[in-house]
């Protein structure tokens, strides 16, 4: 049950080499954290693994197709298709009301699961109407996270997603991620808050665009 699987991965910008020969796997239905200080390569790792970019060398295998061989379309459909973004400043639109942030996803991605119902699950049944500015930090976090659930891709990929939020609105945060997780959900987190490490199954520490551990069969759960 293999689901992502970087070989001998690199990624150069010019003159920095931001990733150095990494290799790793991501198994269905794990729950994954990658960790690292700034400048670590945890932004450049996360663009390879949502599509974003392309590495230097190596290869990234998702579902067996090999992503780094993708032209431009191929990375779009990957991107729409394969990965929900929730990102640390929530990108929603701001002239969209809760609601409408979530559907515009199911108009564009064709996807049968109800907006409404979605927020509902994510605790913002009465606030709906509300634009994201009416709307808290956690909240908005919230919105974005229903908005990648409505999506429904497999693969849920995370940028420091309580990067913005107080402690115990981080924390709300994460057990709703871990939640998502249990029913299914590949859930990665890019992050420099070493808090989620408890909710992993697996933790990936980068240091200088290498890797310095990995450590799996944490809190062994449905992915094991
Ligand atoms: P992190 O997200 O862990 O802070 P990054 O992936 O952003 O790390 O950066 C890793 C290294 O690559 C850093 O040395 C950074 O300066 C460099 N880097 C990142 N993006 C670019 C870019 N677009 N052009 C040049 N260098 C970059
Ligand atoms: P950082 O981690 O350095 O604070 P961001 O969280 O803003 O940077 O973004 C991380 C990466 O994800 C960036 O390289 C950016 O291009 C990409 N990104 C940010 N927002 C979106 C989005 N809404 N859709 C697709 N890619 C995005």
């Amino acid at each position: 049950n293999e689901l992502i699987t970087f070989q001998r991965v690199d990624k150069t910008y010019e003159m920095t080499s931001a990733l150095k020969n990494i290799n790793f796997t991501i198994n269905e239905k794990e729950f994954v954290v990658i960790l690292g200080p700034s400048g670590a390569g945890k932004s450049t790792l996360l663009n390879l693994l949502g599509g974003l970019d392309q590495p230097s060398t190596g290869d990234i295998w998702v579902q067996g197709i090999n992503i780094a061989e993708f032209n431009e379309n191929e990375l779009a459909d990957y991107r729409a298709k394969k990965v929900g973004f929730i990102f640390q400043f929530y990108n929603l639109l701001p002239t969209l009301n809760a609601l409408d942030n979530v559907n515009l996803v199911h108009q564009v991605n064709n996807s049968s699961l109800n907006g409404e119902n979605i927020l509902q699950k994510v605790g913002l049944a009465e606030k709906m109407r509300q634009y994201p500015s009416e709307l808290s930090g956690g909240e908005q976090q919230r919105v974005s996270i229903a908005r990648a659930i409505a999506k429904n891709a497999p693969i849920l990929l995370c940028d420091e997603p309580t990067g913005a939020l107080d402690t115990q609105t981080g924390k709300q945060i994460m057990k709703l991620l871990k939640s998502l997780n249990r029913q299914g959900k590949t859930v990665i987190v890019v992050t420099h808050n070493e808090e989620f490490s408890v909710l992993a199954n697996k933790v990936i520490r980068l240091k200088d665009g290498e890797i310095e551990s990995i450590e799996s069969n944490l809190h062994p759960s449905e992915a094991d």
